[in-house]
């Protein structure tokens, strides 16, 4: 086999590796670029997409289903092969992405600049639900030379890493790895000894801080502000994290830890994704499992609402009362959550909560540092309302739990992660014997 990894070398989105075999060429992931690197997403691709044989989807994130309608666009007619539950999640998330990009191109026209229309569409987007192809975990297939397996991750509902098997020889790759302590998902497998591991390396050094003291912050911080009448603001990503964070304000409100208050998921998008999580019931841990059998949508607090037009998102400016409010984006890069910040920061009784990931430079970066005023939306909104962010809810293997994933390899190749988690990842296997490349983009290894 010959490996090529053609994205996420260095850097945390994009990925994207090319496996050949026999003149069979095979990719693994076919992810966007997100935040900085943006522009490469309309870039060529590093090889000819209409010679591609096959596409293997390890999960529904954007960074690595983002540019597989591309593929369509430039010339690919082959199957996309993936967990049921990773081809009807790709669905919203990837109709979500184009709406962005359409809308930004439309902004882009109004202030003047050069706006570059979407390189996708619709017409994409249905060649790929009309070629996706559901693969069970556990269940081996052959793919022209190649034999594939996918095994559960534990990252997102559906998520895998992928074992692949040719002329011999083995590799496995990671995908995204999950954090064990996630109670709705259930916990990654561990992969066969391979020849060579691709592996991620988002969180390679470090380790995550311990869960069950960020659920008990969690509780305290919903039940303070709730029982003072404020209202909780949530900044969410609307994929998994989303619900994961409903799962718990169930749970604490069915322990009566916290008062029943109205719940609000204002995202359209965490909706769609919500609605389907319901159908892919197999998907989820023992728990959640159990749940669903007993009646009980393991995702709805008491007074659960979804909001569905704009005017109803509006309508929660003016709630009186204590509620919480879920919203997207997660980054707080624009969408819905702009609006309910801008009306509940200048409030002391309201609490703010990041349970996500705030990039460098961005508002929410902003505010975590103690800014008394920020700015949003053309505003200059106070900061009086509480704020907190609870580091648990990561989606990733820690440092630890990647090396015990990793324990039984020799050849592994890091990929998906800065390089100071790479570099410090890649030591740590070395001192066990471990043979490790950092991988460049490009590069061509061996199997
Ligand atoms: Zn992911």
């Amino acid at each position: 086999m010959k490996l090529r990894t053609v994205g996420a070398c260095g850097t945390v989105t994009g990925s994207c590796h090319l496996l050949e075999q026999d003149g069979f060429r095979m990719l693994l992931d076919c992810g966007a670029y997100q935040g900085e690197m943006e522009e490469e997403n309309s870039a060529a691709f590093p090889f000819d997409a209409a010679q591609l044989d096959a596409v293997l989807l390890s999960h529904a994130h954007l960074d690595h289903c983002g540019r597989i309608p591309l593929l369509y666009a430039r010339g690919y007619e082959g199957r996309v092969y993936s967990t049921a539950a990773t081809l009807k999640l790709v669905k919203p998330i990837l109709e979500d992405a184009l709406k962005l990009m359409k809308e930004e191109a439309k902004r882009a026209r109004r202030k003047g600049l050069p706006a570059e229309p979407p390189q996708w569409g619709e017409e994409e987007l249905r060649r790929l639900t009309e070629r996706g192809k559901p693969i069970p975990y556990y269940a081996p297939r052959k793919i022209g030379p190649f034999r594939v397996t996918f095994k559960n991750a534990g990252h997102l509902p559906g998520s895998a890493f992928i074992e692949v098997q040719a002329a011999g020889k083995s590799l496995v790759f990671s995908g995204d790895l999950g954090n064990r302590r996630k109670e709705t998902l259930p916990d990654p497998d561990y992969p066969r000894v391979a020849d060579l591991v691709l592996s991620e390396s988002t969180y390679g050094d470090r380790p995550h801080r311990p869960f069950q003291e960020t659920l008990v912050e969690f509780a305290e911080v919903l039940a303070e502000t709730l029982d003072r009448g404020g209202k909780v603001i949530i900044p969410s990503f609307a994929l998994e994290r989303a619900q994961e964070i409903l799962f718990y304000i169930r749970r604490f409100e069915a322990e009566g830890r916290i008062p029943v208050a109205p719940v609000f998921v204002d995202s359209p998008l965490t909706t769609r994704v919500s609605e389907i999580y319901s159908q892919i019931q197999d998907f989820f841990s023992n728990e959640v499992r159990s749940l669903y059998r007993r009646g009980i949508d393991p995702f709805a607090p008491q007074k659960l609402r979804y909001t569905r037009s704009v005017d109803e998102s509006k309508r929660l400016n003016e709630l009186s009362g204590a509620a919480i409010i879920i919203a997207g984006s997660g980054m707080l890069s624009g969408g819905r959550i702009l609006h309910h910040l801008r009306h509940h920061l200048p409030q002391k009784r309201n609490a703010l909560i990041f349970v996500g990931y705030q990039p460098r430079g961005g508002l929410g970066r902003r505010i975590i540092s103690g800014e008394r005023e920020v700015r949003i939306m053309g505003h200059q909104v106070a900061v009086r309302a509480s704020v907190y962010t609870l580091g648990g809810f990561s989606g990733h293997a820690g440092r630890d739990e990647l090396l015990d994933w990793l324990s039984a390899e020799g050849r592994v190749v890091l990929v998906h992660g800065e390089d100071e988690a790479r570099d410090s990842l890649a030591r740590n296997l070395r001192a066990r014997g471990a043979r490790v490349s950092i991988a460049r983009l490009g590069q061509v290894f061996a199997v």
